[in-house]
């Protein structure tokens, strides 16, 4: 019997557990309920379910289902069953354990736990291994090898230097000073706090500061975002568990490592940002806000450092060279003049296919009853048992007398839904509109918004004129600029019912009230784009009302525009080292180099990165 025992000892891995709202206590709870030791006692085929030690299971994943055709909503849950505690608790379970056979997704033995810690402790972990770079103490060896192409002296410590405090800059700086690099953290955005004052005088003052926005300063564009930390990555994946662990080390909530739909908020990134900052200020990082890098310096086709003025001083009068042995370059996609610079030195740059759109605005009441119908009561404001009710909508479209191989065809899809949220102004110029949404913690706004795109490519950007590297950013502004001149000026933004829009006429009696701050205006947004795009969005939203009936009602208001959902240029880079394949020295990684979209994918881009330099440098051995 003993030798059969080893068979299931460990941990198993129960999933699609599912509790009738009902028998749960809520979203917010997350620990092992009666309800749930009810379903994990059907699966296990064990009478008594309150004989289950509640102590033997913990709650891996916790997500809500509320589609149409179950009787009652549920939460899902996936739990971990720790066989040994389980016996030593409760030892008549034995006959039902030892009747358990694993099916694929639903009962599986793990050979493998899953990361243990953040990435500070990893990193310390692995620097304990014999032969690495990094004493115990944390110095430098000086009688490591440097790899033969990095020209540097192995007597002092590799300087780097990191662009952009975005979750890439900000991930790929904490991996390289944990391992020990003299890193430079340079970012030509303020820190939080003076941030939120110069966001809150554009909100309320109209006075957009261009350096300094909801798109530039510490934390990157996702600080003042909804904080969605939903990956298409892989949740389960290591990197992706290590960057969810280290939030939860800066001040995030226990809950995004269980929660389904784990999302932050603007007002608990603020706090984990400055928490992070100070971390990395511990570890001896030099973190230069308000400065901005305009150039590379370039020797014998290596990057040796940069030019960085005060990013106040557009014309540059105050250039300093400041040198490092390998730039790590996080700028985000809005750093539109870094990509220009990159290809006055030849850096490869290729167009990518991205989407733009509109974002939708409803209130939120209408979302929770056409998601929830009667346990839309239950919302109660993100006070509620059930989460504040969201939507992900995805159509391909084809174009009327098209076909696919014509290129007629296009993803239509909702992207960047805040529930509870309002939309906000992301541009980064005053001649330019673009928006996208934001949240609170709680979700309690009245209304919900999401960004509605359709897939552009090449072809788009040729048929407007608009060739070579950089076509995609022109495609960009041109509908920025657009906008902007269809708002009439000063930050307003065009708006139209979306019922109008359908039947392409302007919205003449007034339009319903909209979460954007800075004031809307009715417009023909039918008119905005091209004729193939309007058509496309307008056939997808009919579409998208049959899957959420009441989703095209009076009171769906679209904004425009939405043109930065992902970076419209790549900059290849060697998959192993993470080096641009054009200009060594120089490691571009995030989203705006073209490897993410999202805040958890451009954290675990940074992370790779990180890693890759430290390996580069002989800081380390190993990789996540
Ligand atoms: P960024 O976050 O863009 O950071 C780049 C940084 O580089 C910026 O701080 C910038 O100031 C700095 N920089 C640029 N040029 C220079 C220079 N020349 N010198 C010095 N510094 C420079 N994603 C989600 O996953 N969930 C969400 O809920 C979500 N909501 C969003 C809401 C809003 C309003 C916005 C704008 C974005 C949202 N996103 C969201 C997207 C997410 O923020 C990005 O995918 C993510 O921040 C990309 O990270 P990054 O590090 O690659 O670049």
């Amino acid at each position: 019997e003993v030798k059969n025992k080893n068979k299931f000892e460990g941990l198993w891995r129960l999933s699609k557990l599912g509790v009738p709202v009902h028998n749960d206590p809520g979203k917010d709870f997350l620990g092992v309920s009666e309800g749930l030791l009810q379903a994990i006692a059907k699966v296990l085929e064990f009478p008594v379910a309150s004989m289950l030690p509640a102590e033997a299971f913990s709650v891996i994943r916790k997500s809500f289902d509320a589609r149409k055709m179950l009787k009652e909503p549920k939460f899902v849950y996936v739990v971990d069953m720790d066989v040994d505690k389980l016996l030593s608790l409760e030892p008549h379970t034995w006959d039902f354990i030892s009747r358990l056979e694993p099916k694929v997704g639903l009962i599986e033995h793990l050979s493998q736990g899953r990361v243990s810690g953040d990435l500070i402790s990893i990193i310390r972990d692995c620097k304990r291994i014999p032969g690495d770079a990094i004493s115990r103490n944390g110095e430098y060896n000086d009688n490591s090898m440097s790899k033969g192409s990095i020209p540097y002296s192995t007597s002092r410590k590799p300087k780097i230097a990191i662009v952009g405090s975005g979750p890439s800059g900000l991930f790929a700086s904490l991996v390289l000073a944990e391992f020990g690099a003299d890193v430079t953290l340079i970012e030509r955005g303020q820190p939080v706090e003076q941030r939120g004052r110069d966001i809150g005088a554009l909100v309320v003052r109209k006075i957009l500061q261009m350096e300094s926005n909801f798109c530039f300063g510490e934390g990157g564009a996702g600080t003042w975002s909804d904080g969605k930390l939903v990956t298409r990555i892989g949740r389960n994946s290591d990197s992706v568990l290590a960057v969810m662990k280290t939030l939860v080390h800066f001040g995030a909530p226990e809950g995004i490592l269980v929660n389904g739909k784990p999302h932050l908020g603007t007002d608990k990134l603020i706090p984990l940002l400055r928490n992070f900052r100070q971390h990395l200020q511990e570890l001896g990082v030099t973190i230069e806000f308000g400065k901005r890098v305009d150039d590379l310096v370039i020797e014998d086709g290596r990057v040796v450092g940069v030019k960085v003025s005060d990013s106040r001083d557009r014309l540059q009068s105050n250039s300093q060279k400041w040198g490092y042995d390998a730039v790590v370059l996080a700028v985000g996609h809005s750093a539109r003049d870094i990509y220009q610079m990159l290809l006055s030195h030849n850096v490869i740059l290729v167009p990518k296919d991205f989407a733009v759109g509109l974002r939708i605005e409803h209130p939120q009441e209408a979302i929770n009853s056409i998601q929830y119908s009667r346990l839309a009561s239950e919302v109660r404001s993100g006070r509620g048992k059930v989460p504040v009710a969201d939507y992900k909508l995805v159509k391909y479209v084809r174009r009327e007398n098209g076909d696919v191989s014509s290129g007629a065809s296009r993803s239509c899809y909702s992207f960047c839904m805040c529930p509870g949220g309002q939309v906000v102004l992301t541009s980064t110029n005053p001649s330019e509109i673009c928006i996208n949404g934001m949240s609170f913690s709680r979700r309690a706004s009245k209304w919900a918004n999401a960004a509605l795109v359709v897939t552009v490519s090449t072809k788009d950007f040729e048929s407007l004129n608009f060739h070579g590297h950089l076509a995609g950013v022109e495609f960009q502004r041109e509908f920025e600029r657009r906008a902007a001149i269809l708002g009439g000026g000063n930050f307003v933004v065009p708006v139209q019912r979306v019922t109008d829009f359908l039947d392409g006429k302007l919205s003449v009696t007034s339009v319903p009230p909209s979460s954007y701050r800075l004031g809307v205006k009715a417009a023909h947004l039918h008119e905005l784009f091209p004729i193939h795009i309007t058509e496309a969005l307008q056939r997808a939203i009919s579409m998208f009302d049959e899957e959420l009936p009441g989703f095209v009602s009076k009171e769906g208001l679209l904004h425009g525009v939405e043109t930065r959902t992902s970076s419209p240029v790549q900059i290849p880079r060697n998959t192993d080292t993470y080096e641009s394949t054009s200009l060594k020295g120089l490691y571009p990684v995030g989203e705006g180099a073209g490897y993410a979209g999202g805040i958890v994918s451009a954290a675990v881009d940074g992370v790779c990165a990180g890693f890759a330099v430290a390996n580069a440098f002989d800081l380390c051995h190993t990789g996540i």
